[in-house]
């Protein structure tokens, strides 16, 4: 944008365009390019990037959930502070995050955020691509890339006005405006993720790692994404180059690096030193934190269940389940937390949303006191105009944690739907299913090759989990019928 306005100089009204720029960087700010030292247009200053980022992570933890391992954690944060310490803006507050779920992703918030998926560190080999991927992500922050998306963004509904959709109506019912969920969707550019694999390179090649290693990840990346398709959050090969264009790209930037920093050594392609860390670590979806069997929801450590309408989608998040239709016309929100009793927190919804209560007021379900009420709900439409919703909610508590549904619907819709939301609502329940409250998640085993042989001679496929010697082939980076010395440390999947 800055670029736009200084080439008009001198052309016509040039002098006011200059003075406007000057104006706009004055307020906010211009950010510096860490790649090719330019000035680029934000609309964010430095304590603005730091406040989104830290209203975003609250709402990812919540979303996703740390997963709850202290040695990894530590592991990771260790290594992300040693990166970010060669970066060019040290000083933010960074903070490193395992997030608890399977999808294969990492990802950062402006700020200093960043975060890094259990799916995703099954996936590396050694602790060089680890650097390389977390290297990426403080390269997002450094070059203000998702601060400078919001910023267009902001810019582009102040002219023009967001398009509406539908889960915009279910803000009153999320209770935030979920800035850390839209940011994520916020994809990158392609020269914006080129700038971030750069600054990766450039920061893991200063710590004294062998970034080049980063391109055998992308070769993952490329063999993941031509067997499977993406989960529920943004996929990370999805909102980026091309992996096979990165795999060669990794390796002229490393050139390009080693020669500014050389190094007599560059470490951290040993596997060993890296694949003890994820011994025993949670692979795919944790059915702890709830799955659906038979058309029921279960949550074995809250040991609730709850019917799930036929042919409904479900999302599963750390303190939330979001339940909708193929149509896409209703939802049904869960979510649980908090020791409130079902009055007040009925009457705490109602005053917050100026809800116009139809019918409803105490009752039991499951045999837990609840409330339940049908509310009309007057909501933003998005287009600037406002849309009449009509919701069944159910406030709910049991042995001291308080559980909220939320069915709605239009107001014209609301007939189709009532006996679906009550379904579910109602049959809100204790889980009593011995199998359901003892289900445990499989876990990575890192073991050591008893003999030299052939890579699909040594591992153990799970038919359980339907991982198969092709997909343990593509998490250890190695093919079917490479020779696999005896000693070397391979990783499977334990159901
Ligand atoms: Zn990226």
């Amino acid at each position: 944008m800055v670029k736009d306005l200084i080439h008009s100089w001198g052309n016509r009204g040039g002098r006011f365009l200059v003075i406007a720029v000057v104006l706009v960087c004055g307020m906010s700010g211009c950010v510096t390019d860490p790649v090719t030292g330019s000035k680029k247009f934000s609309l964010l200053s430095r304590d603005q990037e730091i406040a989104l980022g830290q209203q975003g992570d609250s709402q990812i933890v919540a979303q996703y959930g740390v997963y709850d391992d202290p040695a990894v954690a530590s592991y990771v944060e260790g290594l992300g502070k040693s990166l970010a310490a060669k970066s060019e803006d040290p000083n933010y507050p960074y903070t490193f995050r395992v997030l608890n779920t399977p999808v294969v992703n990492a990802f950062a918030l402006p700020g200093g955020w960043v975060y890094i998926t259990r799916g995703l560190m099954a996936y590396l080999q050694d602790e060089a691509q680890l650097a390389v991927v977390m290297g990426h992500e403080i390269g997002h922050v450094n070059a203000h890339h998702t601060a400078r998306q919001y910023s267009t963004q902001q810019l582009t509904s102040l002219g023009l006005g967001l398009a509406s959709i539908f889960f915009e109506k279910a803000r009153p019912f999320l209770g935030a405006a979920q800035t850390g969920l839209q940011l994520l969707f916020l994809a990158n550019s392609r020269d914006d993720e080129r700038e971030a694999d750069e600054l990766g390179v450039r920061y893991a090649t200063k710590l004294g790692y062998q970034a080049g290693e980063a391109s055998k990840f992308f070769e993952t990346l490329q063999r993941i994404e031509d067997q499977s398709q993406g989960g529920a959050l943004p996929t990370w090969q999805s909102t980026h180059p091309d992996p096979g264009e990165r795999v060669v790209n990794v390796q002229t930037l490393t050139a390009k690096y080693q020669q500014q920093y050389p190094s007599a050594q560059y470490t951290g392609t040993d596997p060993e030193q890296y694949l003890p860390h994820l011994n025993n670590m949670v692979f795919g979806e944790n059915p702890r934190q709830g799955f659906v069997q038979g058309g029921v929801f279960y949550q074995p450590d809250l040991q609730i269940q709850f019917p799930v309408p036929s042919g409904w989608q479900v999302a599963n998040f750390a303190t939330q389940v979001q339940m909708a239709p193929a149509a896409g016309d209703a939802a049904i929100i869960m979510t649980a937390g908090g020791n409130t009793d079902p009055t007040s927190a009925a009457n705490q919804f109602i005053q917050g949303n100026n809800a116009q209560v139809t019918s409803g007021g105490p009752t039991t379900i499951g045999g837990f006191p609840a409330y339940q009420i049908q509310s009309n709900l007057n909501v933003d439409d998005g287009n600037g105009g406002t849309t009449v919703l009509t919701a069944l909610s159910a406030f709910i508590n049991k042995n001291g944690i308080l559980y909220v549904f939320h069915g709605y619907t239009t107001q014209a819709q609301f007939g189709t739907y009532a006996s679906t939301f009550q379904s579910v609502e109602g049959g809100f329940a204790q889980v009593t299913n011995q199998s359901v409250l003892s289900v445990q998640p499989s876990r990575l085993q890192v073991f050591h090759a008893p003999r030299t042989d052939q890579f699909q001679a040594l591992v153990q496929p799970s038919a359980q989990l339907n991982f198969s010697v092709n997909d343990l082939a593509i998490m250890n980076e190695r093919q079917l019928t490479d020779q696999v010395a005896a000693g070397t440390s391979l990783k499977q999947v334990q159901p």
